[in-house]
């Protein structure tokens, strides 16, 4: 049936795509794409011809009416990111948004994602989880990003890049305290490494060895029963919201 598809495509193992994502790539009017260059790589793979729309950050606003008009008109278009589910830091929530606006149909072929992939790997409680993705690159932004989460129960997952690990690693240390956590590293690919530790001695690791190669999702456990660092922040909050109040 015709509509928007959300198509989760490959992490890095290129033969985690279901079997229903190429059907619809290949069945589909269209397929919105964040590179031409990475999904004409996944189509030749798959002898797939579908013709391709470019969908990024800078066109997204121009595009979407398009992406509409010929949805309205009955066409099937197939959303996919560079890697992964479509919408998980990256482009498409705003598509959606529009799509359900309009009344037109849409649907998701779930598949490859990053942060669950961490977060069953990591050992950590994935009973409850907050995905946070990529936090500010600077140190200060970063440590207000992290306070905010300090009294969050709940296993915190981040995207960051490697140049800025130990950096991010410190600076959850110093926030969050010397909680439970794991850097996972290409996962899906040939040199998948799952490194677990506290965080105090996993910034230490990176710190000395350097940033390690890949791409790579941080998981934090959460604040232990009675945790200092997460009581204080509790106090900070209800601090800053009853000056709010003032
Ligand atoms: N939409 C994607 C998903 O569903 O996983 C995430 C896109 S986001 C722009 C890219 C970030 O995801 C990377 O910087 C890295 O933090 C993480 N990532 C993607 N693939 C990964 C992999 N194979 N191993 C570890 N982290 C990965």
């Amino acid at each position: 049936t015709p509509g928007l598809y959300l198509v989760a495509t490959p992490i890095g193992n290129a033969a985690d795509i279901t079997l229903r994502a190429l059907a619809v790539l290949r069945a589909a009017d269209a397929i919105a794409c964040e590179d031409t260059r990475v999904t004409r790589k996944l189509l030749t793979a798959h002898g797939i011809g579908t013709p391709m729309i470019s969908y990024h950050e800078h066109n997204a606003a121009r595009m979407r009416p398009v992406l509409l008009d010929r949805l309205g008109a009955g066409e099937t278009i197939a959303l996919v990111s560079d890697a992964g589910t479509p919408l998980i830091s990256d482009p498409g929530y705003k598509l959606v948004r529009d799509c359900v606006e309009a009344g037109l149909p849409v649907t998701t072929l779930p598949g490859a994602c990053a942060p669950v992939t961490a977060l069953v790997l990591s050992g950590l409680p994935s009973d409850r989880f907050l995905f946070a993705g990529f936090l500010p690159p600077k140190s200060a932004a970063r440590r207000a990003a992290a306070h905010e989460l300090a009294t969050v129960r709940a296993t915190l997952v981040f995207f960051e890049s490697k140049e800025r690990l130990a950096a991010a690693l410190a600076d959850f240390h110093a926030v969050l305290g010397d909680r439970e956590a794991a850097v996972a590293r290409e996962l899906t690919k040939m040199f998948e490494e799952v490194r677990r530790g506290r965080l105090s001695e996993l910034a230490a690791h990176y710190e000395e060895h350097g940033p390690p190669k890949g791409e790579i999702v941080i998981v934090v456990g959460p604040p232990a029963e009675g945790d200092g660092a997460a009581d204080e922040a509790a106090v900070d909050k209800a601090l800053a919201e009853a000056m709010e109040r003032m």
